[in-house]
């Protein structure tokens, strides 16, 4: 048996995050709708009705287009895919087949490295060969003998991005997979959400001797829509190639398209048909839009309004000195990100920042069940940090005050009011005052060490009077005498 080499490649795709529809005015919001409720003659493909594309959709592409650092083109067109099913109302979809919007990009993602507890982690690459633009089908339900169509999906508008057959293991596609994701949402191209079906694969793989460069007929895995799917299916087909190789000397003797079944009692993979060939779809230019002609300048504004990617920020964020647990938390979660950079413009304090908003307020608001947009607001949090920064709050205070404002909304100025928590009780705070009280007063401090008990009553006073009469006065005769023993 010689050595083999796994290859694959993915097709993602991703719904786009537009308010309307890819061709019709319709909702694209269908998440717990009635069936049916979100459509409309065009969507349902009557005959007579004429589709016009989403500008904001196409805006979408482009942008994705751009962090995949693809070559956006200036002219592309729609094109008709003709196949009969009864989730798509028309008879063909309308996407993008010859001249896509753009073609030849990367993606650079890290594997994380789960055997080593240091981040260690290498760099991959992978090519994109195209992306393009269409709409989504409906969705069908079957109940015992019948089978419901629900169109309200229909007309959804999708990005399809296709990758070069670069992905070498089931782990290597979920890392490209999930950085593909964190682009998407960093873009605002698309939500993402695996739960509600967003984000879609197609998972061909193949196997060829190492060493070869040639390209063997494949197996394609439909309709994976999670990262759990993508890597059980792939893993389950690498197998199952690996043991047809062993039987019959060699790869498959042309392409298939499989399912993957997984139930509660098995998992597998289930050969559904030969694969299709383009011809089959009797792909035409869509004769209902013109040819899509681009403004240069509209496509440049949006390069060089591409906010930080995902990789990018992780730099960022190492450089500062947060650990990639801590980046990546923050680049997963945009809500914390924003708190995060007020925090640490404020403070300059990467460790501090961190501290209050990933590890008290993450930790707060998880303990109470609130989501992050039911917790302080960004202005209330600068008041809390103001208020540290100021000496009025201790590190134990400003906790206390923040899990409250979790608790009950309030702002960190009224807790503090009505809580007397501006009570110096910060070892930190009073040794300073302390100092500062020892150099001021060198007569009390000359008598205290002549035996004078009472001179430190005096010097105990004056840190009172300094403090205003926040700080605790047991705690300040204390390190006081500590201070002057030594
Ligand atoms: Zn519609
Ligand atoms: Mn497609």
């Amino acid at each position: 048996m010689p050595e083999l080499e796994v290859i694959i490649g993915l097709e993602v795709h991703a719904q786009m995050s537009t308010n309307t529809k890819m061709f019709c005015g319709c909702d694209n919001d269908a998440f717990g709708k009635e069936p049916n409720t979100t459509v409309c003659p065009i969507c349902m493909g009557h005959p007579g009705t004429l589709p016009v594309p989403n500008k904001d959709a196409i805006e979408k592409a482009i942008r994705m287009s751009l962090a995949l650092q693809c070559t956006v083109h200036t002219d592309s067109h729609f094109d008709r895919k003709h196949y009969f099913y009864p989730d798509l109302p028309s008879g063909f979809q309308i996407s993008q087949y010859d001249f896509p919007i753009a073609t030849g990009g990367i993606v650079e993602y890290e594997i994380p490295d789960v055997l080593s507890s240091e981040s260690l982690e290498s760099l991959h690459r992978c090519k994109i060969h195209r992306l393009h633009m269409e709409n989504d089908a409906g969705k069908l339900m079957h109940v015992g003998k019948k089978t419901l169509c629900d169109y309200n999906r229909a007309g959804t508008p999708l990005m399809e991005i296709v990758t070069e057959p670069d992905l070498r293991s089931a782990d290597d596609a979920v890392a490209f997979a999930e950085e593909l994701r964190r682009i998407l949402i960093a873009v605002n191209a698309s939500d993402a959400d695996m739960y509600k079906g967003m984000m879609r694969f197609d998972a061909s793989i193949s196997l060829r001797e190492k060493g070869s460069e040639k390209l063997n007929p494949r197996s394609e895995i439909k309709n994976l829509n999670s990262f759990k799917a993508l890597s059980s299916a792939l893993e389950y087909e690498e197998n199952r190639l690996r043991k047809l190789w062993k039987e019959t000397g060699g790869p498959l003797k042309g392409d298939s398209t499989v399912g993957w079944l997984d139930t509660q009692n098995f998992q597998m993979t289930q050969v559904l048909r030969d694969k299709e060939s383009a011809d089959e779809y009797r792909y035409f230019p869509e004769p209902d839009i013109p040819p899509l002609v681009l403004d240069e300048s509209w496509i440049e504004n949006m390069r060089a309004e591409l906010p930080l990617l995902p990789r990018m920020m992780k730099k960022k964020y190492h450089s500062l000195g947060l650990t990639t647990a801590e980046a990546q938390l923050l680049i997963d979660e945009p809500s914390y990100r924003v708190l995060y950079d007020a925090v640490y413009e404020k403070t300059n304090d990467a460790k501090r920042s961190s501290s209050i908003v990933l590890t008290q307020l993450k930790g707060f608001l998880t303990a109470h069940n609130k989501p992050v947009a039911h917790g302080p607001s960004i202005d209330q949090i600068l008041e809390l940090v103001a208020l540290m920064q100021d000496g009025k709050l201790s590190v134990n205070a400003t906790k206390e005050v923040l899990e409250e404002m979790v608790e009950t909304g309030k702002n960190a100025g009224d807790i503090v009011t009505s809580r007397d928590l501006t009570h110096i009780s910060d070892e930190r705070i009073i040794t300073e005052l302390v100092k500062k009280a020892i150099d001021a007063n060198p007569k009390a401090i000359e008598s205290f060490r002549a035996g004078k008990e009472a001179a430190l009553g005096a010097i105990v006073g004056w840190v009172m009077k300094e403090s205003k009469g926040s700080a605790d006065p047991a705690k300040v005769s204390l390190i006081l005498r500590k201070q002057l023993e030594n």
